[in-house]
């Protein structure tokens, strides 16, 4: 895994990068949520379901179709959320399935499961320049921390900081 930190970043960069007419707080919010939600398997760990299982850790909450599929479910919340259904969905796609694609930068773990259920192969993509996270939250604490911090801002946060920038500047000459 990277650091939840990391996760919430693409989010974070989407919503400034579109403004908050096409990403009001409440589509954050969820972008938010789906982009951490895939971690939710890490729980099977601690109840005994096998790392390489598919529901074990980076198993099918890390794939791009249960990324399509949260994102197309949390479309149907698109009119109480106050924002474009063709927006929401493209927002939470993009959040949900960044969680398994970073994961796949990383340099350590099992390979992600990206395309469960259809097949249950792990893949890793070919640039693995993140420093693998950790499991337990506490061991970030340390030297090794700092450098899978180091790592994230090189690779994740920078670019999401530019994506954003890059969204601000075109809003603002287009004049929104
Ligand atoms: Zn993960």
């Amino acid at each position: 895994m990277a650091t939840p930190l990391s996760h919430l970043a693409v989010p974070l960069a989407l919503t400034a990068a579109l403004g908050s007419d096409i990403v009001p707080p409440e589509l954050m919010a969820l972008a938010l949520v789906c982009a951490a939600l895939p971690d939710i398997d890490a729980l099977g760990l601690w109840l005994g379901i096998p790392y390489e299982h598919p529901f074990g850790h980076r198993g099918i909450t890390h794939s791009l179709p249960f990324a399509v599929a949260l994102a197309g479910a949390g479309t149907l919340l698109a009119p109480a959320l106050g924002a474009d259904p063709l927006a929401t969905f493209a927002v939470l796609l993009v959040s949900a399935a960044s969680h398994g694609l970073i994961d796949a930068l990383t340099n350590g773990g099992l390979g992600i499961a990206l395309l469960s259920p259809f097949s249950h192969q792990r893949f890793f993509l070919p640039w693995r320049v993140i420093e693998v996270s950790p499991l337990r939250p506490s061991a970030l604490f340390s030297r090794r921390g700092l450098d899978v911090l180091r790592s994230e801002m090189r690779w994740v946060w920078v670019p999401c900081l530019a994506v954003a920038i890059l969204g601000m500047v075109l809003r603002g000459l287009a004049g929104q």
